[in-house]
């Protein structure tokens, strides 16, 4: 059996060798570094992947988001709404803009945030929320939308985790997450679902001057050359990286197949075993399996089951231990999130298996055989 890794990044490597070694080959003979014609060629594909008009790469995910609330026009002191059980990011670049995170609590199914407990922490000073579409498959985006359309709020889509999931609203329209809000972000980090050799992120939108603003905050706020209207950033896709995601681009709903494939064999597998509770398919969305995360009863000693997994040589992570409400980092601001009782619950009883596109059938047995082991012993 192969070594198993919670990321095979090597393995889905060996299968478009031929065509990214091509297109990086390529790149260093002309040393079209920076903005080169992949860039261009990816922001149309990728637009065209997910409906939507406007596609600004940028550096990573957190820039992207960050980007979004600059070119948003997002002022300090301006309340963003935002789930504390997320990766540290989304939550990192409110800080950052001296905007005020409000932390809510999630769903204890779905992990996604709530939006009931959104409308309930909406004030007059409430301007954008930033639901998370966690472990890859979409929040509740028509009550979310709904909610923005009524207290007139922003909806900064933080996508990086969902590449590829889509929402059906209940009119029949589908849509594909990052499309839905004002603008949406994701991050194209190594190990994302449709990840570069390197960090890349890319931020979308359906409304030209937002899109216009974006092109000028991610390049020094030029509106024309040496002309600067607005204090933006140096946040750029590098040429190499666009040409890898163009070739993994074309693999991404096959990557996504694969994942389910492996998420539906797991399902099988513990969907019965006491103590366990698989992930919930929240309704309307499509799973993309980013991460595969499950809930342990509170009888089971989490440590000690990742510690037995781990002497097996089977990676398992805790996605995420300390929530974002409870972080250092924002001791020292006046969070008024209160009790995040769903939050807190999960942060202590959650773990994620291996989850990939190369999976291997007797890989997905064995720690399948190793987690019943565990819990039935
Ligand atoms: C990975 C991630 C980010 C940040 O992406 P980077 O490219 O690493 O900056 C933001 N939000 C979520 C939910 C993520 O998982």
């Amino acid at each position: 059996m192969k070594k198993i890794q919670m990321v095979d990044l090597v393995s889905q490597y060996e299968k478009i060798k031929p065509q990214v070694q091509t297109a990086i080959h390529s790149i260093l003979e002309k040393a079209q570094f920076i903005n080169g014609p992949d860039v261009h060629e990816f922001k149309g594909e990728l637009g065209s992947y997910l409906g939507a008009k406007h596609v600004i790469p940028c550096a990573n995910g957190t820039d992207a988001l960050q980007i979004a609330m600059m070119a948003l026009g997002l002022k300090p002191g301006d309340e963003v709404i935002t789930p504390s059980y997320t990766f540290i990011a989304t939550t990192e670049v409110i800080g950052l803009l001296r905007l005020k995170p409000v932390f809510v609590d999630c769903e204890k199914d779905t992990f996604n945030i709530s939006p009931k407990a959104i409308e309930a922490a909406i004030t007059a000073r409430t301007k954008a929320i930033v639901p998370v579409h966690l472990y890859g498959q979409s929040c509740d985006m028509e009550a979310i939308m709904k909610i923005a359309e009524k207290y007139d709020l922003k909806v900064i889509e933080d996508n990086a985790q969902a590449i590829g999931s889509d929402y059906t609203f209940s009119d029949g329209t589908v849509k594909k997450t990052g499309t839905i809000g004002d603008v949406g972000c994701t991050s194209f980090f190594p190990s994302k679902n449709l990840g570069c050799y390197g960090d890349g992120g890319a931020i979308c939108t359906n409304d030209d001057d937002l899109a216009k603003q974006i092109e000028m905050v991610v390049n020094h706020g030029q509106s024309k050359r040496y002309y600067h209207d607005v204090i933006g950033c140096n946040s750029r896709l590098d040429t190499i990286q666009a040409a890898v995601l163009r070739i993994k681009l074309k693999e991404l709903d096959r990557y996504i197949d694969a994942r389910r494939k492996a998420a539906a064999f797991y399902d099988e597998q513990f969907k019965d075993v006491e103590g366990l509770t698989i992930p919930f398919r929240a309704a309307n969305t499509k799973h993309v399996f980013h991460q595969y995360t499950l809930q342990l009863s509170d009888e089971i000693d989490r440590d000690a089951l990742v510690a037995y997994l781990g002497e097996k040589d089977i990676p398992a992570m805790i996605y995420y231990p300390v929530p974002a409400h409870k972080q250092k980092m924002f001791a020292s601001l006046e969070t008024s999130s209160g009790i995040l009782e769903n939050t807190d619950w999960l942060t202590k009883r959650v773990f994620s298996l291996p989850m990939h596109t190369e999976l291997e059938q007797d890989q997905l047995e064995y720690i399948c055989k190793s987690v019943k082991e565990f819990i039935e012993k």
